[in-house]
């Protein structure tokens, strides 16, 4: 475990490769990481996480250095015991992180102000932090799928045909006419639809139905989905916001009859939602990796403390950034960004979580306007002492009464690790304009919230602090126009501006402002045809017949 041997090396012990568990307590053999990406929720509705958390050096971190993106990931992933062998790891980053993204860094990390670092999270295909997650556990899902049928052929194996009911060995199905296929239900509140779409895109025995709200995502976000290509996806809006349209998904998940019916086609469901563990683990990568960066950039020394900021929805993204300072990076607070949905904020400040009396807001920022935060929970598990009985107590409060409060002893220690702030829209639309005035830096609405929080947040002037930059503003031209015309969220943009195409607004405001490459996506996504209509009700009922009829035009092509 030195460091003074290899110098680009992690030297983690590897030990058994079954190593998951799940929040709920019902797992009692640890499950290993090929299986527990294709089930994505654990059976009794759990999340999975590892059974012991590796530590890396600051040595091993800082040395990280030497090696490009992809085999830096694959280093942070063998530590957590994935189940494949070191070549297969790192060939499968390699095709993840490549020229898929715009920057051969992946992921930069730029100083915008004194002490003020952004990490771009917004080079890949569809300019969103989401494509960090979702270039990588396709790849990931392809390969434990394959490993998954070789040794269920070699052997009934248990650890391949786990027991979740999300996970039915379609292999043992009745013999069906069709192959196996594996379909992915994704409920997104914008940028998971475009980014999931893009990392499934024609894989072999995999199939994708994404659900947006109609309520509620960006006109750029609704055609980078409904515009999607590719001959294993569908595109749904379901009638309703985020919230609806991800309880109706999620309880999809949870009815054993349909899995049965679903089963009998040889269809077994999937999530790629970011409470899949295979999502997590490549976030905790770029922190990691954001903190290699710095220290290599000379702007701090080696084992110093950085602050960490974070615009928070699902709490997927400062959950990894928590995983990373759980294994060893130098990292100080972590700032939970709200924007007005600040649920977490006064949750993070109270302890308590309600939702009762809680109205949901659109805003500029729509991936943040979110009441139930998925991954909370696996931080309250790891908080909590790992207490599976309180855990399965409060998500038990939340249903019945919409709020739950934590113990004295669990907010004591996420008191230690975390802040949080929030944001009104005018103030993130403001900030939008005064970084730019100050800094020539366009930022996305999400960033801008989290850039203000941090402003207000951040302990002294001379805390470094490294603020995730979460989506490409050229998804969000209205809001950016607006904030650089000094208008207020929701104002009427001016007649010339708004018969215009989003393509023409983006150009026109990179005219203005900005003079940059524009992210390819988006700028061809005008010219390319509209190839989703379908909208559904928020209810189960309708979203399990979406399937059935995705299923059903499958066997007729
Ligand atoms: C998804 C998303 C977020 C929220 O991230 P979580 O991991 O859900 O907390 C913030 N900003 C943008 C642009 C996003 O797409």
């Amino acid at each position: 475990m030195t460091s003074s041997q290899n110098s680009c090396s992690i030297n983690q012990p590897r030990s058994s490769s079954t190593c998951y568990i799940d929040t709920r307590g019902q797992i009692t053999t640890p499950l290993p990481f090929s299986t527990i990406i294709i089930n994505g929720l654990a059976d009794g509705g759990g999340l999975y996480v590892p059974v012991d958390l590796p530590t890396l050096t600051i040595e091993e971190i800082v040395n990280l250095t030497c090696l490009p993106y992809a085999q830096r990931a694959a280093k942070v992933f063998e530590c957590f015991n994935v189940d494949f062998d070191e070549k297969q790891i790192e060939s499968l980053m390699q095709a993840a992180y490549g020229d898929n993204f715009d920057s051969n860094q992946i992921a930069p990390v730029v100083k915008v102000a004194e002490q003020t670092f952004l990490l771009e999270l917004t080079h890949g295909p569809t300019s969103a932090f989401k494509d960090m997650a979702l270039q990588c556990l396709p790849h990931f899902f392809s390969a434990a799928l394959e490993q998954g049928e070789s040794s269920a052929a070699a052997q009934p194996s248990p650890a391949v045909t786990a027991p979740a009911t999300t996970a039915q060995p379609a292999q043992h199905a009745s013999p069906a006419a069709q192959p196996p296929l594996h379909l992915i239900l994704v409920a997104t509140s914008g940028d998971t639809g475009s980014a999931a779409l893009s990392g499934f895109k024609n894989r072999a025995n995999t199939a994708l139905i994404v659900y947006y709200p109609r309520e509620g995502v960006s006109d750029i976000q609704r055609r980078q989905m409904t515009t999607a290509e590719g001959n294993n996806i569908a595109v749904v809006a379901v009638e309703g916001n985020f919230d609806d349209c991800q309880a109706a998904v999620k309880a999809i998940f949870s009815d054993t009859d349909f899995a049965q019916t679903l089963a009998e086609q040889n269809v077994t469901l999937s999530s790629a939602n970011s409470i899949n563990w295979g999502r997590l683990l490549p976030q905790v990568v770029y922190y990691v990796n954001a903190y290699t960066q710095l220290v290599a950039q000379n702007a701090i020394t080696s084992g110093q403390l950085v602050d960490v900021c974070v615009p928070t929805g699902n709490f997927g993204n400062i959950l990894a950034a928590w995983y990373a300072k759980k294994i060893g990076t130098p990292i100080g607070l972590l700032y939970c960004a709200s924007n007005v949905n600040h649920v977490l904020t006064d949750f993070i400040n109270t302890g308590t979580y309600d939702i009762s009396d809680r109205l949901f807001t659109v805003t500029p920022s729509p991936s943040m306007d979110i009441l139930v935060s998925s991954n909370l929970e696996r931080q309250l598990f790891e908080l909590n002492g790992r207490n599976s009985d309180l855990i399965i107590q409060w998500m038990t409060d939340l249903g019945n009464n919409k709020k739950f409060q934590v113990d004295k002893t669990t907010f004591a220690a996420l008191r230690e690790d975390f802040t949080s702030d929030w944001v009104t829209s005018e103030e993130s639309l403001s900030t939008i304009c005064d970084v730019y005035d100050q800094h020539q830096y366009l930022l996305d609405p999400h960033t801008a919230v989290a850039w203000k929080v941090a402003e207000r947040l951040r302990p002294a002037p001379d805390t470094p602090v490294l603020i995730a930059s979460t989506a490409h503003w050229s998804k969000f031209p209205e809001d950016v126009y607006r904030a650089l015309h000094q208008l207020l969220p929701g104002d009427e943009l001016p007649a010339e501006v708004s018969s215009m195409t989003g393509s023409e607004l983006i150009d026109l405001i990179n005219r203005q402002y900005s003079s940059t490459e524009l992210p390819e996506n988006l700028a061809s996504l005008y010219q390319k045809p509209i190839r989703f209509t379908e909208a559904r009700a928020a209810t189960n009922q309708d979203l399990m017949q979406s399937i059935l009829d995705f299923i059903e035009n499958r066997s007729s092509n």
